[in-house]
């Protein structure tokens, strides 16, 4: 499978390495628009191959990414001291207009992969932008809050994060829903399961691992500056979906015809993910106080959206 990469900063750079190291990709093409920047980090990845999996990293302009089967969008601006957020999501929707037109010139058919912030604003624009059908337009979304959801369900239960199924629904941001009440372990719920094993699941439990999810990006924020290699591996797993048509089940973003009665807005949900994109969309069974989360979370990214048509 071929794969580009649009902006190789941090994030594009690191989605590159880990799709190098997991070997998701037979050719991988880096583009930027700062070019010595695209060709050192391409020589750069192609350096670890060696110690990984055959596939070619190359830097080029758009017409490198022709015959791609996937791009993931990790272009973008950096917010200006004093800069409103909308003003950052207007200069970040221009770069996207033609981003994409870059890569439709080039690679008409691509899923587009988007990972640029706030992503599931910005998987609505690529999707208006590149007139692609929905499933083929997906946003990073809570992929990597579901990560951190069951990393820490699992360390409270003492299991592996493999065995816990739990999703982070909405947005990928402040108002993302932890879904505690369809969460299982094996075929348990997590509050019975941890019952069972005498660590009952708490208010101050409840709190701790909800923090440790929704905060975790300004913690890294805080100590290093922006995070990278978690999102990157996140991106590899969901082009790995996608090349080995595995129809996994991972919480991506996509424009949602409709969700808690708001319509053709883009969220995160569980989906199953396969070569055609994304190819289902499953509703989890959850609690009024979840639904109504849910809810003014989806309001909220509708609102923004809509702020900038
Ligand atoms: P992040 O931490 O989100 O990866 P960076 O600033 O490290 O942010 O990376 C963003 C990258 O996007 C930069 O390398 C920048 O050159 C690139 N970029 C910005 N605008 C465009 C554009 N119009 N076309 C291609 N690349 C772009």
């Amino acid at each position: 499978m071929k794969v580009g990469i649009v902006g190789v900063g941090m994030v594009g750079s690191a989605a590159g390495y880990a799709l190098a190291l997991r070997g998701g990709a037979s050719e991988i093409v880096l583009v930027d628009q700062n070019e010595a920047l695209a060709v050192a980090q391409a020589e750069d990845i192609a350096h670890a191959v060696p110690f990984a999996h055959p596939a070619r990293v190359l830097a080029g302009g758009y017409e490198a990414l022709g015959g791609a089967d996937v791009v993931i969008l990790a272009a973008g601006v950096a917010q200006k001291p004093g800069e409103s957020r909308l003003s950052l999501l207007t200069r970040n929707a221009d770069v996207f207009a033609s981003v994409i037109a870059g890569v439709q010139s080039a690679a008409p058919d691509a899923i587009l992969l988007v990972a640029s912030n706030p992503v599931d604003v910005m998987t609505d624009v690529a999707m208006r932008a590149s007139r692609l059908p929905r499933e083929r337009v997906i946003g990073s979304g809570t992929i990597l809050d579901t990560a951190r959801f069951r990393s820490l369900l699992g360390r409270h239960l003492g299991v592996a994060p493999q065995s816990v199924h739990a999703y982070v629904l909405g947005e990928h941001g402040d108002s993302e829903v932890l879904a505690w009440s369809p969460a299982r372990a094996g075929a348990v719920t997590v509050s019975h399961f941890a019952e069972q094993i005498g660590a009952p699941i708490t208010e101050e439990v409840r709190a701790r691992i909800d923090d440790g999810v929704r905060r975790a990006a300004y913690r890294i924020i805080e100590g290093k500056g922006a995070t990278w290699y978690g999102i990157g591996a996140g991106l590899a797993r969901v082009v790995q979906a996608i090349r080995d048509d595995q129809r996994s089940v991972l919480s991506v973003s996509i424009s949602t015809p409709e969700v808690e009665g708001v319509t053709d807005v883009a969220l995160s949900l569980p989906r199953v993910v396969g070569r055609a994109g994304v190819m289902e969309t499953l509703m989890p069974q959850l609690d009024e106080r979840e639904h109504a989360a849910l809810r003014a979370s989806a309001e909220l990214l509708k609102e923004t959206a809509d702020s900038l048509k």
